[in-house]
């Protein structure tokens, strides 16, 4: 809860720069508690408006709650004066971070990306185990046009290894030069980023972009959305200069310019998800389905909610690392998806198929959860994985 006895005049002269005086509009309307997808969940958890009010005043907010958010950005699409809310919020998990006062288990990842820069459980020696069969090049012995940034959860994750292989497969196929770091890659910071933790982040940045620019790489692709976000909108201000595509982007463009045909028709209909920092944080909302729409037979139903109204699968923030319990917010989504009658869900992102496979399982729905990529490898290859 706010301490009400504590008004800090320091504190608030600190969140007003740490935020760029985002709270100062806030006239207090309560739309962003009201749009909050988390709080209509449990409304004892976070609370928006509560957050900027204690912004404005310089009130302690520690909160557990603070912790909650999936720093998804529906309340600051709906604010009227555009609020930046995920940044307030994340200004006070800075200043909780600096008291050390953060929930263990995420002492335990800062620790985990700090010893050898894996966020999610696996060793950084195993990162390029995916590769194996696949012919890929190692971006850390020879240069290549693009570095493929494959990411924490998807080194690691078996079922998400296969959305790798699918984007290798179709970037082979286009005659794309590219190659990944394997053992070398590194966490891109997304959790550090979001516990508040910028002056670790400062320094696995740097790191990050030392090894991205010994590759000689002229652009870095991404699969997760998390990581396209670190990379084009935070790293640069440690001095990356390489250019970051989230890989729907490089694909959109490789069809546009018909490097990619695609011509097995796949004869389904598709719902999409648009995930949070692919879509709001991004903007990119309409590539996913002008690739999706260049595959034959496929037909999009959209489900509600969707572009700047989607609701977030409920991962973001550095919740996916947290045991939160209760009612799940990917329960909601695949039980809007399933009702465009649909096949087929599509998620961009790694988090988001992880929270959606286990809530079709739980909620025993008919529906395939895919990545844009996976359909694309089965029109152009022809196996369905
Ligand atoms: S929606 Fe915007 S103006 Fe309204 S309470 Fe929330 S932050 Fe303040
Ligand atoms: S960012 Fe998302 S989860 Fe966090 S307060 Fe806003 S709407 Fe709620």
């Amino acid at each position: 809860m706010i301490n009400t006895k504590i008004v800090d005049i320091e504190l608030m002269e600190k969140l007003a720069e740490l935020t760029s005086r985002a709270a100062d509009y806030c006239y207090q309307c309560g739309t962003c508690t009201g749009s909050c997808p988390l709080n209509l969940l449990n409304p004892e958890s976070i609370n928006p408006r509560r957050i900027v009010r204690s912004a404005q005043l310089g009130l302690v907010y520690d909160d557990g709650n603070l912790w909650h958010c999936s720093t998804c950005g529906l309340c600051e699409a709906k604010c009227p004066w555009s609020i930046k809310i995920p940044d307030v919020v994340r200004a006070y998990r800075q200043i909780s971070s600096e008291k050390r006062k953060i929930p263990q288990k995420f002492e335990e990842i800062l620790w985990m990306v700090y010893e050898d820069g894996t966020a999610f459980p696996g060793s950084s020696m195993e990162r390029a185990a995916w590769t194996e069969g696949l012919n890929i090049r190692d971006a850390s012995k020879q240069k290549v046009q693009v570095l493929l940034y494959v990411g924490c959860a998807v080194s690691f994750d078996k079922r998400l290894q296969k959305v790798a292989a699918s984007l290798a497969k179709v970037l082979s196929t286009a005659g794309v030069d590219f190659g990944v770091l394997g053992r070398q890659e590194r966490c891109c910071g997304d959790v550090v980023y979001n516990i508040g933790e910028d002056a670790f982040l400062e320094e696995l940045a740097s790191q990050n972009i030392e090894r991205f620019n010994k590759t000689g790489a002229e652009a870095i692709i991404t699969i997760s959305p998390h990581s396209a976000h670190m990379f084009k909108k935070v790293y640069p201000r440690y001095g990356l200069k390489i250019p970051a595509y989230h890989y729907v982007e490089f694909l959109n463009d490789l069809i546009e310019k018909g490097k990619i045909r695609m011509s097995k028709p796949l004869d389904h209909e598709v719902t999409v998800h648009d995930p949070c920092y692919l879509g709001r944080y991004l903007k990119l909302y309409e590539e996913p389905r002008k690739i999706l729409s260049s595959i034959p037979g496929t037909k999009i139903i959209e489900m509600n909610d969707i572009k700047e109204n989607a609701i977030c699968c409920g991962s973001g923030g550095g919740r996916h690392f947290l045991d939160i319990h209760g009612e799940r917010l990917s329960h909601y989504r695949v039980a809007q998806a399933a009702q465009t009658g649909a096949k087929t869900l599509v998620a961009p992102c790694p988090f988001c198929i992880q929270n959606f496979e286990d809530s079709v399982k739980t909620k025993k729905l008919g529906l395939y959860v895919r990545d844009v990529v996976e359909l694309v490898d089965q029109s152009l290859n022809g196996e369905v994985r």
